[in-house]
């Protein structure tokens, strides 16, 4: 038993032995009475966040602002440090999200979008994905470009935004430096708590355990949950770019598929835009370290390098188009905007996996975000889909409790779960599977996929289909 708590290599911390000593006495209490109750000495809430990233500081707010769930007492931990605010004067910063309309939406609910408004964004009108094996292209905007298809936000202002928002909350209380270091959960729904041990040694019971604490969630691993995960061997490089004087609105987000990966602009104002680029690596290590003017060069050439071509492929593209007369050639092939420099410092890569959790809920306990599910970002949906578990997770629970649920009963967060199911599972399939088809030059791949993309691109009803589903 001791083994399964000291999985950091044998060198067991001080709060890891003090976890393992409480759940040895914790087990001995249960065996001798089946309702367990709280660890003497350990303060008590209705709710405790566990992390306090983008999905958990939202929830927090969107807990806050809920008339039913007003009176509930609510902790947020946080591993990290305080957060340190953000100045709209400073430089942009190099983690940025393309925000959909549901999370917009939810960010007005809870008085958050006024602040992020009066910061800084960048509406994005239109889309351009496409190919570097063909012609295949798609775009997407909404109604004639008469609304946004996404905005693109820097992640601490949406931070910034949510928390200003809890610490003016009376029922949130937040807690930094507060690693989790351990959790117990109840064995049924016979009525006892969740409780939580911290880094430090502080320990804290709740009704319910929310893990919002990414994807090596502690509450998941304690949940006992299946997990499909796997690592897909790359990594996200991402920067922030300054462009050249040719540029005049800088609205559109453009991606392409290199056979590595893609590779992403998001636009941030009309002289700068987010780089995304998803490659192996060994090559997202190399770009990473080379001197600016020779990394601004391999990014630009990326943008506009021939590959190897599918000769098969671009003659059904075409067959296509001409098929569609008119109409296709409106839709032409259009070039980013050039890059002529990298911002200092800019430059930082992250490991990109994928990560599904077969169950998000258990008694006195539920998952959001990354600590139930974690997509590649090449359709910008990872942090918008913890923003959809936000809104169901506050539904169902204001639900519960109107009719008189317990918060951590497990036969009511079972509605909060089959909401995301039905939501996540498709998109994250979709997302895995577009990986997949792009991580292949293979010309029947090559030639199915080039077809794919451009009967979508000519068929406006399945266009707007992918479009509901993907931007919200
Ligand atoms: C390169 C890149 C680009 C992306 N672009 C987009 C995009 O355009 N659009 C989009 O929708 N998504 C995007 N994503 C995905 C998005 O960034 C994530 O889905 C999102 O950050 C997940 O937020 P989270 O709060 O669930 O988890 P995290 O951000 O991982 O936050 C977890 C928090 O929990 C804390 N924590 C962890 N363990 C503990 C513990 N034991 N005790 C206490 N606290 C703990 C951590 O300190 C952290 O603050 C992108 C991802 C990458 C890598």
């Amino acid at each position: 038993m001791l083994s399964l708590f000291l999985h950091n290599g044998g060198a067991a911390s001080k709060g890891q032995l003090r976890c393992v000593v409480a759940r040895l006495l914790s087990t001995t209490a249960t065996t001798n009475a089946p309702t367990t109750t709280t660890t003497p000495g350990s303060e008590h809430f209705d709710i405790i966040i566990g992390g306090g990233g983008l999905v958990g500081t939202t929830l927090a707010a969107a807990l806050a602002k809920n008339d039913t769930l007003a009176d509930k007492r609510v902790l947020l931990l946080e591993g990290a440090g305080e957060f340190k605010g953000f100045d709209a004067s400073g430089p942009y910063q190099n983690r940025v999200s393309a925000i959909n309309r549901n999370s917009i939406e939810l960010f007005k609910s809870i008085g958050a979008w006024s602040h992020i408004e009066a910061a800084r964004y960048k509406p994005v009108k239109q889309m351009q994905v496409w190919e570097s094996n063909s012609d295949a292209l798609i775009q997407f905007q909404h109604d004639n470009f008469a609304s946004d298809v996404a905005c693109i936000i820097e992640n601490d202002l949406i931070l910034d935004a949510v928390y200003a928002r809890v610490r003016e909350a009376a029922n949130v209380q937040i807690l930094n430096k507060a690693r989790i270091e351990c959790v117990r959960l109840p064995k049924d729904t016979s009525g006892s708590h969740s409780e939580l041990q911290l880094q430090d040694g502080r320990s804290f019971s709740c009704e319910l355990l929310i893990g919002a604490d990414g994807a090596n969630s502690i509450v998941r691993k304690e949940m006992g949950v299946d997990v499909f995960s796997m690592n897909y061997d790359r990594m996200g490089l991402v920067a922030t770019l300054e462009l050249g004087d040719d540029v005049c609105d800088n609205s559109v987000a453009w991606q392409r598929f290199l056979p590595n990966g893609p590779v992403a602009l998001l636009p941030l104002n009309e002289k700068l835009s987010s780089l995304v680029w998803s490659t192996t690596v060994s090559q997202a290590k190399h770009l990473k370290d080379l001197p600016p003017a020779e990394f601004v060069d391999a990014l630009n050439e990326a943008f506009c390098r021939q590959y190897a071509r599918v000769e098969l492929a671009d003659k059904a593209v075409q067959a296509l188009n001409s098929f569609f007369g008119q109409q296709a050639t409106q839709n032409q092939l259009q070039y980013p905007p050039r890059v002529c420099a990298v911002k200092d410092g800019s430059r930082a890569t992250f490991p990109l996996g994928f990560l599904h959790a077969s169950s998000y809920v258990c008694s006195g306990a539920a998952l959001v975000g990354d600590a139930a599910h974690r997509v590649h970002p090449l359709a910008g949906q990872g942090v918008n889909l913890g923003f959809s578990d936000v809104r169901y997770l506050v539904e169902s629970l204001a639900a519960g409790a109107y009719a008189g649920f317990k918060l951590g009963d497990k036969q009511h967060l079972i509605k909060y779960e089959r909401k995301c199911l039905a939501k996540n599972v498709p998109i994250m399939l979709g997302v895995h599977g577009l990986h997949a088809l792009y991580s292949t030059e293979f010309s029947p791949v090559v030639l199915l996929r080039s077809l794919g993309v451009q009967l979508t691109q000519n068929l406006p009803p399945i266009k707007n289909l992918f479009m509901k589903g993907a931007m919200g």
